[in-house]
């Protein structure tokens, strides 16, 4: 089975700090699906390392005050067409991110305060009817 995965949980060097971190449980999805790695915001158009970004008033900001919307909703839309193509049946996504967060992120003031909402991505793939999970709920897939 092929799944969409935030290219980040697996190492790749994508974050907005360009460092890489492995999530443990997300490794173990490789043993047992077609993972596909993929990072919206660098397909969007961003840069690595690059400012970091929150949703405030349904647009994007980093926190040096400039509008990517337009990045990130590009990265969401080649988000569900590698989903699309690649027949995904559910997405495993880094929490808490503006791009990827499912569920909760942050809530735009720069305070670290989470508020309920999806990240661009998150909130597209759903929308299209493909199951998001967030990293925390990985071992409920394995
Ligand atoms: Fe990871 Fe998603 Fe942020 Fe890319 S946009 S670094 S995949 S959380």
């Amino acid at each position: 089975m092929n799944i969409l995965v935030s290219a980040c949980l697996i190492g790749i060097g994508c974050r907005y700090d360009g460092k890489s971190v492995v999530n443990p449980d997300a490794m173990k999805l490789l043993e047992r699906y077609t993972v596909i790695p993929y990072c919206p915001e660098v397909y969007g158009g961003l840069p690595t390392p690059r400012i970091p970004a929150e949703i405030r008033n349904n647009k994007v900001w980093t926190a040096d005050g400039r509008d990517v919307t337009p990045q990130f909703a590009k990265g969401a839309k080649e988000a569900l067409r590698l989903a699309k193509l690649y027949d995904c049946q559910f997405a495993v996504l880094k929490e808490r991110s503006p791009s990827c967060g499912t569920g909760f992120i942050y809530d735009g003031t720069f305070t670290g305060t989470l508020t309920d909402d999806d990240g661009l991505t998150a909130k597209l793939l759903k929308a299209a009817g493909i199951r998001v999970i967030g990293e925390s709920e990985i071992p409920s897939v394995l």
